[in-house]
């Protein structure tokens, strides 16, 4: 298949993107089982909310995102296999919604409500460069109900290989509802929660969201030397006229835990889901030893340490 044959015609009503993407999910669970099977599998994954200090994250045992978590991102593996974001390689009852050099597909192994892949047209190497502009015109015309992210590609990205974002429904992302930024207009701060370091803003105006944005990869660049891309996630949200951001620097792919044997093992991969309190466990007899002091230390482990980090946002704010 090409894009041509995979990309839907773009609504000519202008209901907005939101409202087509749910057109869009209706008529791909219509007609390609795998999607219904998914779909219908997340509504009865076990979860646990572990809960710390008035925060709470949840764990989910989510057997369908086993070939993702334990994907293989070295490059011989990547260059072993054929990209699964290219139009030739997806299945064949696939559709996707057109949205400049994006394409929005429904995806069948969801994490979340309205789990989409948002692969580039073009296989080129995931990097958030020459595509911020791109990431924030989505977010805004996907409105408040739907939130974009971005997974550097040693920070979760199981395609580094070919550029892509993802998007779910923000209502089913629990740090959405624990940030300190309702009612806010143009603010920086940096914050912690449950272990974890992250840079928040929010702005009313989408070129000084842009601009903060190109400056926080700037100096976090200037941490992590030599990299093609400091590692991080990033969720964007435009929600009430305003565009909140969620920069995630990391220091780390994946846990000790991940690769431990036996009873110490639990193998999540934290990606930007994961750092927004959704920690995926695709082997469900993990998640009862998965408790919030687990949860902690996992996110502590892949967090830029306080030193660095106290540095960068005094640096953005
Ligand atoms: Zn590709």
């Amino acid at each position: 298949m090409s894009w041509e044959q995979v990309a839907l015609e773009p609504a000519r009503e202008p209901t907005g993107l939101g409202a087509q993407l749910e057109a869009l999910f209706a008529d791909q669970r219509a007609r390609w089982p795998a999607l219904r099977a998914g779909e219908a599998a997340l509504a009865g994954l076990r979860t646990r909310v572990l809960h710390e200090e008035g925060t709470w994250v949840v764990a989910q045992a989510n057997p369908g995102r086993r070939a993702s978590t334990q994907a293989r991102v070295e490059p011989q593996a990547i260059a072993a296999r054929p990209c699964f974001l290219c139009p030739e390689n997806l299945p064949p009852e696939e559709r996707g919604l057109p949205f400049g050099e994006l394409v929005l597909l429904p995806n069948p192994f969801p994490v979340l409500p309205r789990h989409c892949t948002v692969p580039a047209r073009v296989h080129a190497p995931q990097r958030l460069a020459g595509r911020l502009e791109c990431m924030l015109a989505l977010a805004r015309a996907l409105g408040p109900e739907l939130t974009v992210f971005y997974n550097g590609p040693r920070c979760g990205a199981s395609a580094p290989d070919h550029a892509h974002f993802q998007v779910v429904a923000a209502r089913a992302v629990p740090l959405f509802e624990q940030l300190p930024l309702q009612g806010l207009a143009d603010e920086r701060r940096a914050w912690e929660s449950f272990g974890r370091r992250m840079l928040l803003a929010v702005h009313r105006d989408p070129r000084a969201a842009r601009a903060y944005l190109e400056a926080a990869l700037l100096a976090l660049a200037r941490l992590q030397p030599g990299e093609d891309e400091p590692m991080l996630n990033l969720f964007l949200l435009a929600r009430g006229g305003r565009l909140w951001s969620v920069v995630f620097p990391r220091r780390a792919h994946r846990p000790a835990c991940f690769s431990a044997e036996g009873a110490a093992r639990l193998s999540v991969s934290p990606a930007a889901l994961e750092m927004a309190g959704v920690l995926v466990v695709p082997e469900p007899e993990q998640l009862d030893r998965l408790d919030a002091a687990a949860a902690r230390a996992i996110y502590a482990e892949v967090c830029l340490e306080a030193g660095p980090f106290a540095r960068l946002a005094e640096e953005l704010a």
